[in-house]
């Protein structure tokens, strides 16, 4: 037996009988784009993050640079981000012309350290792209008390975590925008290529709305603004309408699993303790850097997804040859 990182098989047996004949039906309907479906997983999406608006978009990385766009970000605007994240943060900033700026991550969450982000701050930063790395959310008090201080746009990068909360919140509602991919390794995946863009702002929602419709607005052939083609299509919808109602409970089974890891990595002493005290500063904890391995930490105010179970350990090369020898998948990531 092999044991896979992902069983994508496994899930569509959960949902096929209730997916097969939604497909029929799209079909036959000669409608494929935005239909009945999309603006249904609208609807539900918003309500299930808890914002007021969703627009559904082509895919996660389409997603942040429609969120850019509609804060019409330019050449010479800075933009601070962390390095540690999928390409598609930071090259969402670089295609509009405008520069990154990283800010180093905690050690043990590996999300953007609040703490160092004011020092990064000048008279050209236009906002924060916040990453809820492996569905960990970030420290989102002290994010978005620099930005309100500072008067930033905040873009949270929620591909990783659709249904991580902090404070008991879900993540996409704290920003001006939050920004998820639904590409099928996530932690609701489509079928193909998806993402969406949760807002509270009615000016941003309307504005997206236009700009994924290549800046389409009232009526069509009247574009008054440059936009890009980046619309959800009917199919992957009803994929996402129909797994959006497992959500929950596919989340819930997550962080069983992660919480079983931490019972028996921890209890065999292997590692430190998973959860992080209340500290007032990030930084400066290195419980979690044990001799042996780190397990993933939660502060005090976030529910992880645990989109990846992420652990460190000064011997990988030997413990991933260990674990592949035995059949059990691993992988750098991000290497
Ligand atoms: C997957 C991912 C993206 C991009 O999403 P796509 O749907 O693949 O375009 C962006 N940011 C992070 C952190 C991701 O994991």
């Amino acid at each position: 037996m092999t044991i896979p990182p992902l069983n994508l098989q496994a899930e569509f047996r959960e949902i096929r009988s209730a997916l097969i004949p939604r497909m029929r039906r799209i079909f036959t309907s000669g409608r494929y784009i935005l239909g009945s479906e999309v603006s249904q997983l609208e609807k539900d999406f918003a309500r299930f993050v808890g914002t007021r608006y969703a627009v559904g978009v082509a895919s996660g990385s389409d997603a942040l640079l429609l969120a850019l766009m509609a804060f019409d970000v330019k050449p010479g605007d800075e933009i601070i981000t962390t390095p540690f994240s999928f390409i598609a943060t930071a090259t969402a900033i670089v295609r509009l012309g405008a520069k990154p700026v990283f800010v180093d991550v905690e050690p043990d969450t590996f999300n953007l350290n609040p703490d160092l982000i004011r020092k990064k701050v000048t008279g050209r930063t236009r906002g924060i792209v916040p990453v809820h790395l492996y569905g960990n959310p970030c420290g989102m008090d002290e994010i978005l008390k620099i930005a309100k201080r500072f008067k930033l746009f905040v873009v949270e990068d929620c591909a990783q975590a659709c249904g991580a909360t902090f404070r008991g919140k879900q993540v996409g509602t704290f920003g001006d925008f939050g920004a998820f991919s639904f590409y099928p390794t996530k932690t609701i995946g489509a079928m193909g290529d998806a993402g969406a863009l949760t807002t509270n702002n009615k000016k941003l929602y309307e504005k997206i709305k236009s700009l994924h419709l290549h800046g389409q607005m009232d009526h069509s052939y009247h574009h008054p603004l440059i936009g890009i083609n980046s619309r959800l299509d009917e199919i992957q919808a009803a994929v996402l309408n129909v797994k959006l109602k497992h959500l929950a409970k596919w989340n819930k089974k997550r962080r069983d699993a992660a919480e079983r890891y931490h019972r028996l990595l921890v209890k065999d002493g292997l590692s430190s303790p998973q959860r992080r005290g209340p500290t007032k500063k990030g930084t400066g904890n290195t419980s979690c850097l044990s001799p042996f391995l780190s397990v993933p930490v939660e502060t005090p105010y976030g529910k992880s997804v645990f989109h990846q179970y992420v652990i460190r350990t000064a011997k990988r090369d030997a413990l991933f040859k260990f674990l592949k020898d035995r059949g059990v998948s691993a992988a750098v990531y991000y290497p």
